[in-house]
């Protein structure tokens, strides 16, 4: 037996949140599957009626998208070059039914290693902004996922945004993912890539690989080791070995440790080459 609470505005959601412990939901597609048939019990705080939760603004600072933002949405919304790579990822997540219910804040709050939306959104140096009856912080998403489905978020903070700085729209971005098989699959790896070039060579590359450690990482070094090269050249200058030596990748039965590695090296040339081919 649950209490189903489904608030309107953000100070009816504090309100309710300061007042006792609650679960938050969005589409509920990571919620439900993880209960296997269970009743959910306690109560639920549905934020999916929240005003300003949902959809995308541009502004001096950047990109702000709700995080009930569905991917469905960001699928479909005209976004810079850059965000290519996080609209790839969302018609990769589940299948429509999914895409139009799952949200991205869901996505990133239940810090799956396997989640497609986090590689996309660290090459883009996202953050996120929390807000709790105390009040409002902003951190980097790289320091909001702790671990493998753990966060920096409090029990009675909702994630209320995902914040794309000014600097993280330049440049163009790709998404691939590799899983047993091509559509409505968990990724055994999955990369994406931003790279801004000048004068046909890689000015700024930002590289980030996702279910192969614990949470999905930027690759800093095989980045810097891009920088100034022929942006036609670049994808060559990725090696596996500096590749895996970035990663700790889980061996399990969707893969090996050296599969997944050696799949992510693959898939980061097989991006920045794409990348290259379209002009940056
Ligand atoms: C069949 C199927 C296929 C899938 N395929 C993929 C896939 O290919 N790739 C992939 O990455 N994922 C996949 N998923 C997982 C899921 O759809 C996504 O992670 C989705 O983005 C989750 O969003 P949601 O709104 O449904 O989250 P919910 O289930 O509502 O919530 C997930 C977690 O986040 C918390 N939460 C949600 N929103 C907030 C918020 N705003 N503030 C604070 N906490 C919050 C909840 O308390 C919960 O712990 C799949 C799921 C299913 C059922």
């Amino acid at each position: 037996m649950s209490l189903y609470q489904r608030p309107q505005t953000l100070p009816e959601a504090m309100a309710l949140l300061a007042a006792g412990s609650q679960k938050v939901m969005a589409g509920g597609t990571d919620i439900y599957p993880a209960l296997a048939g269970a009743d959910l019990h306690g109560l639920v705080l549905d934020l999916t009626a929240v005003a300003g939760l949902r959809g995308m603004a541009a502004g001096p600072d950047g990109l702000r998208i709700g995080a009930c933002t569905t991917w469905a949405e960001v699928a479909a919304a005209a976004l810079p070059p850059a965000l290519v790579a996080l609209q790839q990822a969302a018609v990769q997540i589940g299948g429509r039914q999914i895409q139009a219910a799952g949200t991205i804040g869901g996505n990133l709050c239940h810090a799956s290693p396997a989640a497609d939306g986090v590689p996309p959104l660290l090459v883009l140096g996202a953050e996120v902004e929390l807000a709790s009856p105390r009040g409002r912080r902003r951190l980097a998403l790289a320091a909001f996922i702790t671990g493998p489905r753990q966060t920096a978020r409090a029990a009675d903070e909702v994630l209320v945004a995902v914040l794309i700085p000014q600097a993280g729209l330049a440049g163009q971005s790709r998404f691939l993912k590799l899983g047993a098989r091509a559509w409505l699959v968990i990724s055994i790896a999955m990369v994406a890539v931003r790279i801004k070039a000048a004068q046909g060579r890689v000015a700024e590359a930002a590289l980030a690989v996702g279910a192969c450690s614990g949470v999905a990482r930027r690759l800093p070094a095989v980045e810097a080791h891009l920088i100034g090269a022929p942006l036609a050249a670049a994808a060559g200058l990725i090696s596996d070995a500096a590749v895996a030596a970035a990663l700790d990748p889980l061996d399990d039965l969707r893969g090996s440790a050296v599969y997944r590695a050696t799949a992510a090296a693959e898939l980061l040339r097989r991006a920045v080459a794409d990348v290259a081919e379209a002009g940056a």
